[in-house]
């Protein structure tokens, strides 16, 4: 039996893991399928504190790793299959094992979706983003490309016209589905422009290691096209990691957990930290704080126990 078990391996579940750590509390973290969460997809962090010369994104999740296994955290290998929050000691399933814990604190983050293109996956961190807070910096003076047509596309379109000399947004179909005040933004920008009706087909050019341009298909005519750019950023959603919990915590209509007073869920015992509970700032800094309240919030009920 365990006092707190963390799912999530990320900014969250490892600031949760300090604290709880450094609470004497002996956390187990479970790192799963996305070990070390988005930060991992990253390259260069310029906007986490007290790093001024910047941190790779993976070296940061890493520092964090070793800093909450200094004070005694274990770390398991594995995904969640099975979540039991019905009663107390909740109960875990992480494939063959059995796990029970007194507290739980949820980090499993979302997953930026993403098209699903072998080309794509390949350029992950290297000119493909999903990102634009994160990555935008480094197209200062180039041309990037933003596939879809929601508040997130939109969102990082704009942000991105900070630095690149023209953003282009390619959209399936030939309405936006952005709320209206972004995209009278986006139609006020003279940085902007949108490729309507396509979808983009590969992303090039694995081969060198580098984007060089995306092969784009007309969702109507299927006829193809190549459209030269240093940068693509995937702006087509986040889904949270809450498959399990469905029906046992209370979440909003896209599937994120809801929270209240700190980080409790609606399931006391249950605290929820990070992207998994946050589809606003989704930053790695607001996620360790979040991971920190989590863990206090534990901390502060184990001891309203004993
Ligand atoms: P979203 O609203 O679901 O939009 C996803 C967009 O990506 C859609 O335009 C969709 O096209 C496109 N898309 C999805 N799968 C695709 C694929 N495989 N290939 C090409 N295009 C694809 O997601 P979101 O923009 O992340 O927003 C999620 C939620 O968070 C929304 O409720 C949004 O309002 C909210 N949000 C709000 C803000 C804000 O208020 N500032 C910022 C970010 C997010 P279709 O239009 O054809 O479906």
């Amino acid at each position: 039996m365990r006092d707190v078990v963390i799912i999530g391996s990320g900014c969250a579940g490892l600031t949760a893991a300090l604290y709880t750590a450094r609470a004497n509390l002996k956390p187990l973290v479970i790192r799963g399928l996305e070990a070390g969460g988005q930060l991992t997809l990253t390259t260069l962090v310029e906007n986490f504190p007290g790093f001024s010369k910047g941190v790779q994104g993976p070296e940061l999740i890493d520092l964090m790793q070793k800093q909450a296994a200094e004070f005694g955290t274990e770390f398991m290998e594995g995904n969640v299959t099975r979540a039991d929050l019905s009663r107390r000691p909740f109960t875990l399933e992480v494939g063959k094992e059995r796990l029970e814990a007194r507290t739980l604190i949820i980090a499993s983050g979302a997953s930026a979706r993403l098209l699903g293109l072998e080309s794509e996956r390949k350029l992950l961190g290297h000119g493909v983003s999903t990102c634009a807070t994160c990555d935008g910096y480094f197209f200062r003076g180039k041309e990037v490309v933003v596939v879809g047509g929601g508040d997130t596309a939109a969102e990082e379109a704009l942000f991105l016209t900070r630095y690149a000399t023209h953003v282009s947004i390619i959209h399936r179909r030939d309405q936006l589905r952005a709320s209206k005040i972004l995209q009278d933004r986006l139609m006020r920008n003279e940085k902007i422009r949108f490729i309507w009706n396509s979808v983009v087909a590969e992303v090039l050019d694995p081969e060198k290691g580098e984007v060089t341009g995306v092969k784009l298909r007309n969702a109507k005519s299927q006829e193809e096209s190549l459209k030269a750019c240093d940068g693509v950023f995937i702006g087509i959603g986040h889904t949270p990691n809450t498959a399990l919990f469905r029906g046992q915590l209370a979440m909003d209509e896209l599937g994120y957990l809801l929270t209240h007073d700190g980080a409790k869920t609606s399931v006391p015992g249950v605290y929820a930290a990070g992207d998994v509970q946050d589809r606003v700032y989704r930053q790695a800094v607001t996620a360790a704080g979040s991971g920190c309240m989590a863990a206090i919030d534990a901390e502060r009920f184990l001891e309203a126990e004993h």
